[in-house]
């Protein structure tokens, strides 16, 4: 009951402080605090500085004859004795291991920091969609796949499995949730947040945020974890589309989209967040006291802990060139507000970080503040009283229940784009699977599967089902034939094919009724998922054009972290189903649509771009689409796309009726009640995600074409209508206007749900401040 309340009270307190905060996002535990101070006032500068620094675990240790990761004790016994360091992450070769391994390496690291400093340290792992680098535990689908699902419920659910599964490990910290923002589909980390829209990436952060924290993100137990919220913040925004290249985005932008989730999470009370490496408007996030100190720690009043990315304080004189040497890029960022530094192989960080407050260029203020906040974390946490969890109370690890959450999740978030003359669900008919994708366990789950770039983890996947094998299970072995056509090189670069082998396939065709083609990518992340062409391979486009002219028909699967272009073989495929990065039990799920045992519910959390030069997000700027003008002047401009932003069929068909508002017209502090009936108007049941859009008609500065501002998903059964209520905050209608601040203007709006559209006009200009823009 305890547990529900505080749960209810944290959502209110996300969704009332639309504006800026001026009490801590969440409320202090006096008792922690005193604790704090007490322990501060003890601290010598070198085990203040210790505190600070991130050291990667791989540096402890070496490889033995068998190739296995051994931690060598007097190299551990260095680093914590004399360098006293706070922090540890990663797993060996960023490959996953046992929970037995965890257990024995991050006990250890406990027994001599708890004997030798008496703090214990805070063990990070990458366990983002799911138990990433621990063998045996429960992978979920990519957080794009939950922003398709578009139900936040699955969100918390999965991120409670996954904190469960890491303290079963030992593991009290995980690197997750992202909320980048997906907005250019040439980047090679969407999959890893919740598509383009900020609405959506709030919502799903808050959800997974007490589905890893708890309710209480003071008293963290021993079955949940910190989040580190990440990567603070318009990482996901490289003007060269290259990962950790520089954004160039207005103070609009900036406000009301990208930092916009980063405030939903501070609000909810994310113990930790981790800074974007790279820079916005030629300003390194690592050395700006405004967007560190002012944005968060100030205007929020958040009292969490920053933790930089990989290297980033090296990076600020290395790549950045804002910083004369690695001692000048320290001053630059601890000043600016970085409380831990991930230095992931040395410890000099230490050395020139106590020489910096011995001369004066850090002030020992600064350092207090950010131990604070680390302790605190350790605190929150439970650490000190036990820096170890595991063993007896986690015997769910792994299990049933888990899967078939997993499995719901992929199911929910598939999703379906075409569905010509009713092909899907398939009827008994012998199908050729055929594409890349077929076939691999890897590119179901995408990077950060069991290793870093989900490269060399067949062996790990093993127990699970390919689409192949899923099929099989479903069709009946003798009903599906395999033959991939393209095959990717597993042993090189992601993008990598080998010799494709078309005329296999279209052979194969010949005895089949239907043609399933799953095509797509390979697994990446990071920078090695950079690329140059966003047209799907040429290999994978032709060999769906050498199947058309068989004429069989065919089902594209589209098996991607980002949306590759397909125009030119969309029209040659009569139904297409994205499936995005399902996970472990993408296969099975699929099987299960493909047979209509469970229904499509997935909605497209992103914008599905049509052609090379036209990237659009769904929110452009009206004046984006410019009809043809008269005479000589005879051009245009349109947005052009393939799919859109909330696109997504069903096996049933689902009307809307009666959108209503409580308050034709309103002022700033007014919140609207918005109701909209909701109908299955088809034969099977299934499942609605329902998304309130509104439009600003005229504003002082540009206007949006439309902005989402709720979603919900409702669950209907054939015949029954559920009318769903909306409460929006007049204020959430709101933009920054060019000043900077906060404006709602007087004017008219349009609420619009389905095709449902009602006027409501605010009758009151409201201005509010937006500090430091
Ligand atoms: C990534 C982060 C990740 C960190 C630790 C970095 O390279 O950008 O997302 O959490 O490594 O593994």
């Amino acid at each position: 009951m305890r547990r529900t309340r505080l749960i209810l009270s944290t959502v209110l307190l996300a969704a009332a402080s639309w504006g800026y905060a001026q009490k801590p996002a969440i409320a202090r535990d006096a008792n922690i605090e005193a604790k704090i101070e007490q322990r501060l006032a003890k601290m010598t500068l070198d085990e203040k500085v210790g505190q600070m620094l991130e050291l990667n675990l791989d540096i402890m240790g070496n490889y033995d004859a068998s190739w296995k990761w051994k931690l060598n004790e007097t190299m551990l016994d260095t680093i914590i004795q004399k360098y006293k360091v706070g922090s540890i992450l990663n797993a060996p070769g960023t490959r996953a291991s046992s929970v037995e391994q965890w257990q024995y390496w991050i006990r250890l690291i406990q027994k001599k920091s708890m004997e030798y400093i008496g703090i214990p340290d805070i063990y990070g792992l990458d366990h983002n969609h799911g138990v990433t680098y621990t063998q045996g535990g429960t992978l979920f689908p990519q957080p794009i796949n939950l922003a398709a699902s578009f139900n936040t419920e699955l969100a918390r659910t999965g991120a409670e499995i996954t904190a469960y599964e890491s303290r079963a490990a030992n593991c009290p910290w995980v690197y997750n949730p992202v909320v980048d923002l997906g907005r250019d589909p040439r980047w090679a980390r969407i999959y890893e947040s919740f598509g383009e829209d900020a609405v959506v990436n709030a919502k799903m952060v808050v959800a997974q945020i007490e589905g890893y924290q708890g309710a209480d993100p003071n008293h963290i137990d021993r079955y949940h974890v910190g989040t580190s919220t990440k990567h603070y913040f318009a990482y996901g925004a490289p003007w060269t589309g290259k990962d950790r290249t520089p954004a160039y985005l207005s103070p609009q932008l900036i406000r009301e989209k990208y930092f916009e989730p980063f405030r939903a999470a501070a609000m909810a009370g994310t113990l930790t967040m981790m800074v974007n490496s790279a820079s916005v408007n030629g300003v390194p996030l690592h050395a700006s006291y405004e967007y560190l100190t002012q944005w968060l720690k100030e205007d929020l009043q958040w009292d969490g802990m920053l933790v930089t990315d990989w290297a980033d304080i090296n990076n600020l004189y290395q790549r950045e060139k804002v910083a004369k040497d690695k001692k000048d890029a320290i001053r630059l960022a601890i000043n600016a507000g970085i409380d831990m530094s991930m230095d992931p192989y040395s410890v000099d960080f230490c050395i020139l970080l106590k020489e910096l407050v011995q001369e004066g260029q850090v002030k020992m203020e600064r350092i207090d503040d950010a131990v604070r906040r680390i302790l605190r974390v350790k605190y929150r946490l439970g650490l000190f009283d036990e820096p170890n969890t595991g063993g007896k109370g986690y015997e769910k690890f792994g299990s049933k229940e888990f899967a078939q959450k997993s499995l719901q999740s992929a199911e929910e978030s598939m999703v379906l784009l075409k569905n010509d003359e009713g092909l899907l669900p398939l009827k008994a008919q012998r199908i050729l699977l055929t594409g890349p994708n077929a076939n691999q366990m890897r590119c179901l789950n995408g990077g950060w599967s069991y290793t870093w770039q989900g490269t060399n983890a067949e062996d790990l996947m093993e127990p699970y089902n390919t689409i192949y094998e899923a099929l099989c299970n479903k069709f009946g072995a003798g009903n599906v034939v395999l033959e991939q056509g393209v095959r990717y090189n597993e042993q090189g670069k992601y993008w990598e094919e080998h010799e494709p082998e078309i005329e296999k396939a279209v052979q194969a065709a010949a005895g089949v009724d239907v043609i399933v083609a799953c095509i797509g990518e390979n697994t990446y992340t990071e920078t090695p998922g950079n690329l140059t062409d966003l047209w799907l391979s040429e290999n994978q486009r032709n060999l769906v054009k050498a199947l058309a002219k068989t004429g069989k028909p065919i089902v594209m699967v589209l098996n991607e972290g980002r949306p590759r272009l397909v125009a030119d073989i969309e029209p040659l495929c009569k139904a297409v189903v994205s499936i995005l990065l399902p996970g472990n039990y993408g296969g099975d799920a699929l099987a299960n649509l493909l047979a209509g045992d469970t229904n499509f519910s997935g909605k497209l959390p992103y914008t599905y771009p049509k052609e090379i030069n036209s990237l659009n997000t769904y929110d452009y700027k009206v004046s984006e689409v410019v009809g043809t003008m008269a005479g000589a002047y005879d051009y245009d401009a349109k947005v052009s796309l393939q799919w859109p932003f909330g696109y997504g069929l069903s096996y049933t068909t689902f009307e809307y009726q009666n959108l209503r508002v409580d308050k034709q017209e309103f002022k700033a502090d007014d919140v609207l009640t918005v109701t909209v009936d909701v109908s299955n108007t088809g034969a099977r049941a299934g499942k609605e995600a329902v998304l309130l859009y509104s439009s600003d008609l005229i504003a002082s500065i540009v206007p949006d074409n439309r902005r989402l501002r709720d979603f919900t998903k409702v669950e209907l059964e054939p015949g029954q209508t559920k009318t769903v209520t909306f409460r929006l905050p007049a204020k959430q209608l709101a933009f920054v206007g060019a000043d900077g601040h906060w404006r709602l203007e007087e004017g008219d709006f349009e609420l619009i749900v389905g095709r449902q559209v009602q006027k409501v006009a605010c009758r009151q200009t409201k201005v509010w401040d937006t500090p430091n823009m």
